[in-house]
Parts: C-alpha cells; structure tokens; sequence
C-alpha cells in the first residue's frame, strides 16, 4: 500500500486508535487495532494524506539542510558553531606545542596535530571525537543555564548522528538526544534545539501549548530554527 509515494507499513496491536509516525522520507508506520478492517485502515490513510505528503516534505527539507559528506583532505571545508575552516593536519612531534585541535580564527584554519597526518581515517577519527567533545561540553552548559530557568531537568544528555531530526526526547526516561550536526551550526540554533527538547518535558506535543511555551522562554525561536534549517 502507497499514499502519497509513502511506503505504509501496519502493525495490529492491541489498541483502540489508530497511530500514524514517519520516522523516515518515504516510510509510514501505522499502528491499528486488530479487529479494524483494511479496507478502513485504508480510508482513514487516504483522508490524512494531505498530512502524510507534509511530513514527507518535512523530512526531506531537513535531510537536505544536513551536510551529508565531510571530507577529510587538506583545505577541505569544516563548519564549526557556524563559520567555516579550512582543515589541515601536521606531524604531532613537529608540533608539540599543539593541541588535538587547533582553530585559528583569523586564518580560518582548522589543524589536526597527528602521529600520522596523511591518514584520512585519522583525521576523521580525531576531528569527530573533538567535536563531539566540543558538543558535549556546550549542551551541559546550556542545561546548565536554562534548567533553572525554565524549573525542568533532563535525567541525562547524549549526542548521535540523526538524518532527520535535530534532536529527540523520551518523555519517559527525561533523557535528551541532540544531533551530532549541530556542532557545525550557530551556537544560537543549538540553543534553540535545547530549549526545545526542554520544553517537551512539559509538553509532549506540537500543539499550542509546546509553542506558547516556546515563545515564552525564547521569543526569537522561529528566527533561530529557520537559521538553523536554512
Ligand atoms: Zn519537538
């Protein structure tokens, strides 16, 4: 079954409603009860298609907002908080006053300090893990800032690659997921994701609600998320 060039894939469960969810462009997972017949399934698929063909949309404009290859050669580009560097790499006993990684902002240079600076894997390897660190140390001093402020607490903070979404909660577990991307954005628009991810632990949904929150803690959100998509 296809609506709107969406694979659909049902799961029966035991359940009174029907529940509709695209993780991924091109994919919905339906949840139905069990004793619902196809034939309905279908026709309330087919009166939500408008909403299903927004998803998609959806999914595939931020897909295409991430950068989806890094490369690790000599000049490549490298964003970092929003501006760009150039990477470059160097024997670590040449330089041995250099740090993993050194950013030089007036150059726009980015320089990996390796034993083995001509092996891409290496550079991958040092580069991603400093970053991720860089990341790491950034969202716990936003936590840091507005949990306080907005009276709510995330049990714990964990950073992954995602393709389509630039972070994620579980409202059960108050854990929060932040993308790995967003070290290459403005610092501002990962505030914005925080914030936002915070928010859910008050309100699950995207409704009024979410967004009144929103613009209470952060009335400029709408500026920093088309920023952060654009
Ligand atoms: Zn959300």
């Amino acid at each position: 079954m296809q609506i709107g060039g969406c694979k659909i894939e049902i799961t029966r469960k035991r359940i009174k409603h029907l529940y509709l969810r695209m993780k991924e462009p091109g994919c919905v997972q339906v949840s139905a009860p069990k004793h619902w017949p196809g034939g309905y399934i279908q026709s309330i698929l087919e009166a939500r298609s408008d909403w299903i063909k927004e998803q998609q949309q959806k999914l595939l404009q931020r897909q295409l907002a991430t950068p989806r290859f890094q490369s690790y050669e000599d000049h490549a580009e490298v964003f970092f908080e929003g501006q760009s560097y150039r990477l470059n790499a160097v024997l670590k006993s040449a330089f041995p006053h250099l740090g993993v990684v050194t950013l030089c902002h007036k150059k726009k240079t980015l320089t990996l300090s390796l034993s083995d600076p001509s092996n891409l894997d290496a550079r991958k390897k040092q580069l991603d893990k400093w970053l991720r660190a860089q990341l790491k140390e950034r969202i716990a001093q936003l936590l840091e800032h507005w949990q306080p402020i907005m009276e709510v607490v995330a049990s714990d903070f964990g950073v992954r690659k995602m393709k389509t979404r630039w972070g994620s909660c579980n409202i059960r577990t108050h854990k929060i997921w932040l993308n790995f991307d967003l070290i290459s954005k403005a610092p501002e628009s990962l505030e914005y994701v925080v914030v936002h991810e915070l928010t859910h632990l008050y309100e699950r949904y995207h409704n009024k609600r979410f967004y009144s929150l929103m613009d209470h803690y952060l009335p400029d959100w709408r500026k920093r998320k088309h920023r952060l998509n654009s």
